[in-house]
């Protein structure tokens, strides 16, 4: 459905074509036409599915309808109240005077508190601060006539149920507010909280698509990491893609992937989800045009980005979300063109392929470099290291220690403390997440499994590059045994 048949008025519809968004999501074509009439619902749909722009929407028009109409959205995490508050600033750009605060607790209260003050149409915040916010009298609950509970069911697990509990017998009657609830399972629980809170929710379910990944020809290569590259240029070189994006699981990955393709000779650029908009969009526009025929992304930076109809899709990392990779490949083979999913399972992220083909009800097709005619093609970028300021190191050269760097440089350009200290929230917010990953990811270090396998007991350390294709079968399959269930 085109976002056009709901009505909304322009300025909300200024905010979404902002984002180049063409036609609703499934979620969004059932629950808005209930939600924009002013009824409570209850809605159960998947991550990822486009439920943050259901209640953004009905906010705004309920506001532009009545400047007075005052909403509250409460959010699990600070991650994800963060997020909400991005997506609020982003789509409410072109509703003049707009004011959105966002309330979470890890910071001190007095900036918040500021923004309070000065008068918001939208507050955003976790169950916690909210609630301190509550109790010191600071917050009046009574003034939200339209209240959104965001993943309720994680809030549940989180154990936020009595602080819900508790900002709901603070607020106006329920027949005076709309009330929404988003969730992505309705459990016991959240069905009680919206007996017990909502006003004759009208309850809205969204079955999960079907996974059709059929049309799309899937492969894997069982490889280990210091092979990878050299393999994704083999891959590159025999299929030409015309458009291709890539996936990596981090940030760094991407970065590197991006800059050494670039290296080879590839017109390769990374997208980034916290990159600044306008680099952002240029990169898109660039792809698009055909300037840059490879991108390179993590799942977050290629969320919501009407990048598809591609040649060939590489997971170059699998993703750690099986309901992701269906979210990658899907991005190949639309409108019945035929496409091409290539996946490299190295012996960090391999274990989450048991769910992959679980989900997806199949096993992707095993493909070994020498059986199938790929030709070794050598890495340029070998030995080169990528700064983190994007900036190519060949080898033997030395850092330049003098002058000023760019990361202070670009710190001290940046005006507004507030804006800074968004930032710097953003950044511990993300360092904390890449810390959690590490950790993840030496507790399954499948590497020393895989070596001991192949090489007995004595051996210290072997190349796995040089061992053979017929002995990589053997211990691959093994190492899948570990992960399978
Ligand atoms: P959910 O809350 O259901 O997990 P989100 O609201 O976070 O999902 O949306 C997931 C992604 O989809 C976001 O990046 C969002 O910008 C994007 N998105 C939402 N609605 C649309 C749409 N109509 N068209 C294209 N992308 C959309
Ligand atoms: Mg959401």
């Amino acid at each position: 459905m085109d976002f056009k048949e709901l009505n909304l008025s322009s300025e909300t519809m200024a905010g979404i074509e902002k984002h180049g968004f063409a036609s609703a999501t499934e979620v969004q074509e059932k629950v808005l036409p209930i939600s924009l009439g002013g009824k409570d619902v209850m809605v159960q749909s998947k991550t990822g599915s486009g439920k943050t722009l259901v209640f953004l929407l009905t906010i705004f028009e309920r506001y532009l309808k009545d400047k007075n109409s005052k909403a509250l959205v409460v959010a699990p995490t600070r991650e994800l109240a963060v997020q909400i508050e991005e997506d609020a600033i982003s789509f409410s750009s072109a509703i003049e005077g707009y004011q959105i605060g966002c309330f979470y607790g890890g910071v001190g209260y007095s900036k918040q508190l500021e923004e309070m003050r000065e008068g918001i149409n939208l507050a955003v915040g976790t169950p916690g601060r909210l609630l301190d916010f509550l109790k010191s009298g600071k917050m009046d609950f009574k003034s939200f006539d339209i209240v959104v509970l965001d993943e309720a069911d994680r809030m549940f697990d989180m154990g936020f149920y009595p602080d819900i509990e508790k900002m709901f017998s603070r607020m106006r009657r329920r027949e005076e507010r709309q009330t929404m609830l988003f969730s992505a399972t309705l459990s016991m629980k959240v069905r009680n909280l919206a007996w017990a809170f909502m006003n004759e929710p009208e309850e809205i379910e969204v079955r999960p698509e079907e996974v059709t990944v059929k049309e799309i020809t899937q492969e894997l290569f069982h490889v280990t990491r210091e092979e990878k590259f050299p393999l994704l240029l083999s891959l590159l070189k025999k299929i030409n893609p015309q458009s291709a994006i890539i996936f990596t699981n981090t940030k760094d990955a991407a970065v590197q992937v991006a800059m050494r393709l670039k290296v080879n000779g590839y017109r390769a650029a990374y997208l980034m989800g916290d990159m600044v908009q306008s680099k952002r969009l240029k990169t898109l526009d660039d792809f698009k045009e055909g300037k840059l025929t490879i991108l390179v992304a993590t799942d977050v930076a290629a969320r919501g980005l009407q990048i598809d109809d591609l040649e060939l899709v590489v997971n170059y990392d699998i993703p750690e979300d099986y309901e992701n990779y269906v979210h990658r490949i899907g991005r190949t083979a639309r409108a019945g063109k035929s496409g091409k999913a290539v996946t490299l399972a190295d012996e960090m992220y391999i274990y989450g392929l048991e769910p992959i083909e679980e989900f997806i009800h199949m096993k992707i097709p095993v493909l070994w470099p020498d059986e199938c005619g790929l030709e070794e093609v050598e890495d340029l970028s070998k030995g080169m290291k990528i700064r983190k300021d994007q900036r190519i190191r060949k080898p033997g050269e030395r850092k330049d220690r003098k002058g000023p760097s760019q990361r202070s440089e670009r710190r001290k350009s940046d005006t507004g403390k507030a804006v800074q200290s968004r930032k710097s929230e953003k950044r511990k917010i993300q360092r904390s997440e890449s810390k959690a990953e590490k950790k993840e990811v030496r507790k399954i270090d499948a590497e020393q499994i895989l070596k001991k396998e192949v090489e007995g007991k004595n051996v210290r350390r072997i190349n796995l590059s040089e061992v053979k294709t017929e002995e990589k079968k053997g211990f691959f399959s093994f190492i899948r045994r570990i992960f399978g269930k």
